[in-house]
């Protein structure tokens, strides 16, 4: 399990290695043929930063190389913004009484799926709060299985299950399951989710390994960058996809790192992770680790979103609705995060086309499933 792996670090003496990192180590670093994980720790410190073009060229290199002038694009479907959960960061949380909350009846759920099928798009996200009252598993499995209708592939982000519940998930159809950390920081996870099942950090850290156990075919991790020293959490999200990539090795694996932005009523102030770091995060992630895969969502800025495009990015959602029934009908709940780039999916295609890349509305890997 992960959590066996990340009780071998502290936390902040990682923050203070990858603080002292010099120059000289980042060129060595530089020199190998090949880097790997260890080599992280060095290729996003702050000394690093001045290495951004030749590692840029790199990662472009090596994306090209593993996987082609493609950009698989999702969508994601909320089906629920109930939660029982309060954490400080997040609007969605119980405490916040300003919300408008809403469950998709599966009819509703419906509707939404055909209108992200008539977009073009058929790689699906399904994400849920943690209500389990309001949005239950035995709800979740049938909006998956309603999903294959309209779908070649169909993930979860939703809160952590049991091998069992995971079982239950894959048996409807789900392919994937998408679980971010938040922050490895168990310090600071600890302090800023004060109670709720999302106190239990080893519960939620396992949660991939109970997916993959479970039959998941595809695995995506990743911290809410600015909740902790960013760099670091960069790092351990980096190893728990390493971890997951050589202990399930049929399992396809990506990692994202979402740049957290104030929610209104919340309390913590994100630190700030600039379009730079970012960038030196995403190209030495594809330096250490050239088939993993990475996802950019439309949180991030269009202009941003184009730029990226070539280096080290695999996957982006476009036309996105991040509140339950977003697609059908506007301002029927309140969303999660606000869209930033909000262009249709034939103008976020065409950019794609105009820089050589072929956007792919489907995932091909389902075609190979056994049994599909
Ligand atoms: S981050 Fe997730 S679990 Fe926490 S309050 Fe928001 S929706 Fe609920």
């Amino acid at each position: 399990m992960f959590s066996d792996i990340l009780a071998q670090y502290d936390f902040d003496t990682m923050t203070m290695a990858i603080n002292a990192v010099s120059t000289d180590q980042v060129v060595a670093a530089l020199a190998k043929e090949s880097l790997s994980v260890a080599d992280l720790p060095v290729l996003f410190s702050e000394a690093a930063g001045d290495f951004l073009e030749p590692m840029a060229q790199r990662a472009a290199k090596l994306t090209k190389e593993r996987f082609g002038n493609t950009m698989q694009i999702y969508a994601p479907l909320y089906l629920s913004n109930e939660c029982g959960n309060s954490c400080l960061y997040c609007g969605f949380s119980a405490k916040n009484k300003a919300i408008v909350r809403r469950t998709l009846s599966m009819a509703e759920a419906e509707a939404e799926l055909q209108a992200i099928a008539a977009m073009g798009i058929r790689h699906m996200l399904l994400l849920t709060g943690e209500a389990p009252a309001k949005a239950s598993l035995d709800y979740i499995a049938e909006a998956v299985r309603l999903s294959r209708e309209y779908a070649d592939f169909t993930a979860i982000e939703i809160f952590p299950l049991d091998v069992a519940g995971y079982k239950q998930l894959v048996e409807a159809g789900a392919d994937g399951l998408t679980l971010y950390q938040e922050t490895y920081n168990a310090e600071r996870y600890d302090s800023i989710h004060p109670s709720g099942k999302k106190k239990d950090m080893k519960w939620r850290l396992d949660a991939p390994d109970r997916g993959a156990q479970a039959g998941m075919r595809s695995l995506g991790v990743g911290p809410l960058l600015g909740l902790s020293d960013p760099r670091t959490d960069a790092f351990f999200a980096a190893l728990h996809a390493h971890y997951l990539m050589t202990t399930y090795w049929r399992c396809a694996v990506s990692i994202s790192l979402p740049r957290m932005r104030a929610a209104e009523g919340c309390a913590v102030i994100p630190q700030d992770v600039p379009d730079k770091l970012f960038v030196q995060f995403m190209t030495a992630i594809r330096l250490a680790l050239p088939d993993v895969g990475f996802v950019v969502s439309t949180r991030e800025a269009p202009i941003f979103r184009d730029n990226i495009v070539g280096l080290g990015v695999t996957q982006m959602s476009a036309a996105s609705a991040t509140e339950p029934g977003g697609y059908t009908a506007k301002n029927v709940s309140t969303a999660q995060f606000q869209v930033e780039d909000s262009r249709s999916v034939a103008a976020f295609s065409d950019m794609l086309m105009s820089k050589g890349y072929e956007p792919v509305m489907k995932d091909w890997d389902a075609g190979l499933k056994v049994g599909n």
